[in-house]
């Protein structure tokens, strides 16, 4: 699993500097091969930078001094900075993060019992204007490169260790500003080198990608990586669907669920996790529960219900919370593994924090078809 990465296209920092921190092995392979250096050292040179986190190429003691130069003068390594930190009684904590342009984007951990997930941006704005998210009504500004991408596991991993508390990053959601499948390049390597064992080593199951569904992307990352997929549906049919999340009218239902099955199709025990917002009274009722098992049918998935976290301006409101209860029940009285989330953060104002919550376990162990009742 590796992305192509030829030296033209290269990312480079403002200074005309190689971005070293944001190249997987194949950009690292790249790099070593035009240094006319030994494709091993791209191993060594993960581990120094990703595991150890050393940035000092001084200390690289076992890598030649010759070629230490030769790092220390074509690159450079820089991780995002914060200038908002702010932690939530419910030990949320959100961070925003202060880029080399100007701009800032959102990073948010959110501990639960046994695992820390880290939310993660992978552009500054979004140009997809889904009707109730805050990003996409701030609209687009640029793609964040790949070292802008893995340096918030990095910055966060060292904020956490700095607090003593023994709190880790175990997960990462790709659910933080922006459309991942819309940078394409940068998300997939720095997706490479969250679950490369010689740099993040998470596995493939903890690192999740979640996209509003550009299907021509979703084949193309079939080809190249086999992270955890996470859709954003959140109506079960195309007309509803237009309306809340308008790029559906280029990639409707019928050419998205294909894309999504073929994703999942050789890797082994995988589903895929539909997120579901719950907007009153527009995608919530019984015959839109009833649609959406129709729809999924047969493909393995798990469903997450959000509860919309709504912002000034919008036009949506939250959907009561027995109404998403009823809703839950139906999905799992039909089979479909259900899961509510809790919006975490709140006190902090989540922003992303409105996106990924605690999963509040209402699962029905039953398997498809059964009709055990839920939880
Ligand atoms: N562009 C990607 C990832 C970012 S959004 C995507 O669409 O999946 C991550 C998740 O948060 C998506 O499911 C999105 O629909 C949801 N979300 C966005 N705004 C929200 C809000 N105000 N309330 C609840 N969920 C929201």
């Amino acid at each position: 699993m590796s992305s192509t990465a030829a030296a033209e296209d290269r990312p480079l920092t403002r200074s005309g500097r190689v971005s070293l921190l944001g190249l997987d092995e194949a950009g690292l392979h790249a790099l070593l091969q035009e240094l006319d250096e030994k494709p091993f050292r791209s191993k060594q040179l993960r581990q120094w930078l990703h595991q150890r986190r050393v940035f000092d190429f001084d200390a690289m003691t076992d890598l030649a001094k010759g070629f230490r130069g030769k790092l220390a003068d074509l690159s450079e390594l820089r991780v995002p900075q914060a200038v908002f930190d702010r932690e939530s009684g419910d030990g949320t904590r959100k961070w925003l993060l202060a880029l080399e342009s100007g701009q800032a984007v959102e990073t948010v951990y959110i501990p639960e019992r046994g695992r820390g997930t880290l939310c993660v941006s992978s552009q500054v704005g979004c140009a997809l204007d889904c009707g109730f998210c805050s990003t996409g009504k701030q609209g687009f500004n640029r793609n964040l490169t790949a070292a802008e991408i893995i340096g918030q596991l990095h910055f966060a991993t060292r904020a956490l260790e700095q607090e003593g508390r023994d709190r880790r990053v175990t997960n990462v959601v790709m659910m933080g500003m922006g459309e991942p499948l819309a940078n394409f390049r940068n998300v997939v390597a720095a997706t490479n080198l969250m679950v490369d064992p010689y740099a993040w080593a998470l596995s493939r199951r903890r690192v999740t990608l979640s996209t509003v569904g550009l299907v021509p992307a979703l084949y193309r990352l079939a080809d190249v990586s086999n992270i955890s997929l996470a859709v954003s549906l959140h109506a079960p049919n195309d007309a509803l669907r237009d309306e809340i999340v308008p790029i559906n009218r280029k990639y409707p239902l019928r050419e998205l669920l294909p894309a999504c099955e073929h994703y999942i199709g050789n890797t082994p025990h995988h589903c895929i996790y539909w997120e579901y917002v719950m907007l009153d009274g527009v995608n919530d009722s019984q015959g839109h529960a009833r649609q959406l098992i129709d729809l999924l049918g047969n493909i393995p998935s798990k469903i997450n219900l959000i509860p919309f976290n709504p912002f000034p301006g919008t036009h949506y409101a939250a959907s009561p919370r027995e109404r998403i209860q009823r809703f839950a029940d139906t999905l799992q009285r039909a089979g479909f593994i259900t899961t509510i989330r809790r919006t975490r953060g709140q006190d902090i104002d989540g922003a992303c924090g409105q996106l990924v919550g605690q999963v509040i376990n209402r699962r029905n162990q039953g398997k498809r078809g059964t009709t055990t009742a839920s939880a």
